[in-house]
């Protein structure tokens, strides 16, 4: 057997932002393992919603469920235990496909699972996409960056010394997964208001998408999952 396992980049949010080649890989495969998480109300899944508008076979999808904690053990067991069931399908010939929101290799931790088939010596091929940070800058219209400037892509981990230093710099930053940093996000609109532009984003290319630069809504925010900022020195 030397046809590889799939690991398709679903693109942002909006299905058209999937590249053809995901789609026809998507469309050719056997079985789809997608994220998923567990909501009041049964299973949340973007990349479902994004398949399903794409009219991929429900059948061939396969959620696998990650916990909403921040313990990383809790997530490798889920990883793990995707790993065997997909290779065991693998096996039995099967065309599998492991998907991922946005591009699967942009803070995307089902990169584990892939690293972990290489190790096996199962050929896999990552297929790229678009990064939610990339639709932003199509959603506002914004130049991210120009000529010499610089940017630095964060994980929502930065202390409020760690952002003003960077926008005292005229550094453009992305910060991603804001939820965790929303004390030192709200310290740096009061303190760079007026050097800085605040792009904020919620769930860009869904039906519930938002951009906003207005200081005094971003402040008042509660920042969900699905969001990010673009900040950029005025
Ligand atoms: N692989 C993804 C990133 C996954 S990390 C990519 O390439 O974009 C998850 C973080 O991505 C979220 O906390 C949020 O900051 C950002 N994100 C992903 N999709 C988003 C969307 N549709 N709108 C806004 N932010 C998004």
């Amino acid at each position: 057997m030397n046809h590889p396992i799939h690991f398709v980049s679903l693109g942002p949010g909006d299905p058209e932002l999937i590249t053809l080649k995901g789609l026809k890989t998507l469309q050719k495969a056997d079985i789809i393992y997608c994220p998923a998480t567990r909501g009041k109300h049964g299973i949340i899944s973007r990349a479902m919603d994004i398949m399903k508008a794409l009219d991929i076979n429900e059948s061939s999808i396969h959620p696998f469920i990650l916990p909403m904690s921040k313990e990383r053990m809790d997530a490798l067991n889920v990883y793990n235990e995707l790993f065997l069931n997909a290779q065991a399908e693998y096996l039995r010939e099967k065309q599998i496909v492991i998907v991922a929101e946005g591009d699967a290799g942009f803070y995307s931790s089902i990169q584990y699972v892939y690293d972990k088939f290489k190790e096996t010596g199962i050929p896999v091929d990552r297929i790229a996409g678009i990064p939610a940070f990339i639709a932003a800058g199509a959603l506002a219209g914004i130049h991210i960056v120009k000529q010499e400037e610089q940017t630095n892509v964060i994980p929502g981990t930065a202390s409020f010394d760690e952002l003003s230093a960077k926008i005292e710099n005229g550094m453009i930053i992305v910060i991603m997964k804001l939820p965790s940093c929303q004390t030192a996000i709200h310290a740096c609109i009061q303190q760079y208001a007026d050097k800085a532009i605040f792009h904020y984003f919620e769930n860009v290319g869904t039906k519930k998408e938002y951009y906003t630069t207005d200081t005094d809504i971003i402040h008042s925010k509660i920042f969900p999952y699905f969001s990010l900022l673009i900040i950029q020195p005025r």
